[in-house]
């Protein structure tokens, strides 16, 4: 496999990430399920106001928009989105204006969630923001917005939901190839890659990726917005558009896409025990933390495969942490609340 057939320069991109990002071992999560053997993607760790997997969409996207002389980036998303708090971060970077759009999603929040995590850190970026009450349409409101900043003689750059198009899923296609590079200097071949599903660019752009690199790796996606059926066809949709943007001759194979939706809860970021006890269990076992909305139902529907044996225990199994630590705090009561006891180590 020629990990530099994949080439992605003539897309604009501007340098938003410390990448290569760390690839790690856990050991100790590893021991205490007895396999498969799991490694961690650090993209929590991108950079960029505390970064996460959206700074590597928004090196595409921001590319574009600079090359198309845009001076005012426009998004939107959940009041906890750590989208958001990403783009507002690159934007300030750059030295361009930002409105992100906010809607009121949660339909029980934590005191905190009005305030704190993400949005107390959108407001210290300096971002204008502007609210919409649940329900909204979101898109249509995006464009709403670009259009009054048209008006009035600014050029504006809209960004969708999770930056998920073509082209910021380009960011995905690329950390396939760093990630398939770093697991061969780790002499690994990597079975399955698990990753939380929401906008569905993070793991489109992987199985695009992985497809053009011939990778023999399976993505596995943990849905956190919406059920099974129209989350694997968001996925595949965004996978195919992607695939065309690249010029990837091949048609994606049906089984490139693998959605499952047991671990979603009650919704898009309702707690769900079993979120709190995967984010409580890899922090104390890895020291490792996982955010409330994505990563901590992705990892529960890991930790729960590996209990029930639908992993073989010799894979090796990479978990793309894909950031989101700020929205801990916008759940502090419920991550507060007594849980029972998890052992953390085995009887000596
Ligand atoms: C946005 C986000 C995801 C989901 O990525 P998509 O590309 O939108 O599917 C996962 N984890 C975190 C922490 C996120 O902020």
């Amino acid at each position: 496999m020629s990990l530099d057939r994949l080439n992605l320069d003539r897309f604009p991109r501007i340098d938003l990430c410390h990448a290569p990002t760390p690839l790690e071992f856990m050991p100790r999560l590893t021991e205490h399920l007895g396999g498969p053997r799991l490694w961690v993607k650090r993209d929590d760790c991108t950079g960029t106001a505390l970064g996460g997997n959206k700074a590597r969409k928004l090196e595409f996207l921001l590319g574009e928009a600079l090359q198309q002389g845009a001076n005012h980036i426009v998004t939107l998303g959940a009041l906890q989105s750590n989208h958001v708090r990403q783009t507002a971060g690159a934007a300030a970077r750059l030295g361009l204006a930002c409105t992100v759009i906010l809607e009121h999603r949660h339909p029980d929040p934590d005191a905190d969630y009005l305030r704190n995590g993400n949005m107390l850190l959108d407001l210290l970026l300096g971002a204008n923001m502007v609210f919409r009450p649940g329900g909204t349409n979101m898109l249509a409101a995006l464009h709403e917005v670009g259009a009054e900043l048209s008006a009035q003689g600014q050029r504006p750059y809209l960004i969708p939901t999770g930056g998920s198009n073509p082209v910021g899923t380009l960011g995905y296609v690329k950390a396939a190839q760093e990630l398939l590079q770093q697991a061969k200097d780790k002499n690994f071949v990597p079975d399955q890659i698990v990753v939380a599903s929401g906008s569905a660019g993070t793991q489109a752009g992987l199985v695009v990726g992985l497809a053009a690199l011939a990778s023999t790796a399976v993505v596995q996606g943990f849905a956190v917005s919406q059920a099974e059926h129209p989350q694997h066809q968001r996925v595949a949709a965004l996978a195919a558009a992607t695939a065309r943007f690249i010029g990837h001759e091949s048609e994606l194979p049906p089984q490139a896409v693998r959605v499952n939706a047991d671990y979603l809860g009650k919704g898009y970021s309702i707690p769900s025990e079993a979120m709190v006890d995967a984010v409580q269990w890899v922090a104390r076992l890895e020291g490792l933390l996982l955010d409330p909305v994505y990563t901590g139902k992705a990892m529960a529907g890991l930790i729960d495969w590996a209990r029930t044996g639908r992993f073989r225990r010799d894979e090796n199994v990479v978990f793309i942490h894909t950031g989101g630590q700020a929205g801990l705090f916008g759940f502090c009561d419920t991550l507060s609340q007594p849980r029972p006891a998890i052992t953390t180590n085995k009887a000596a």
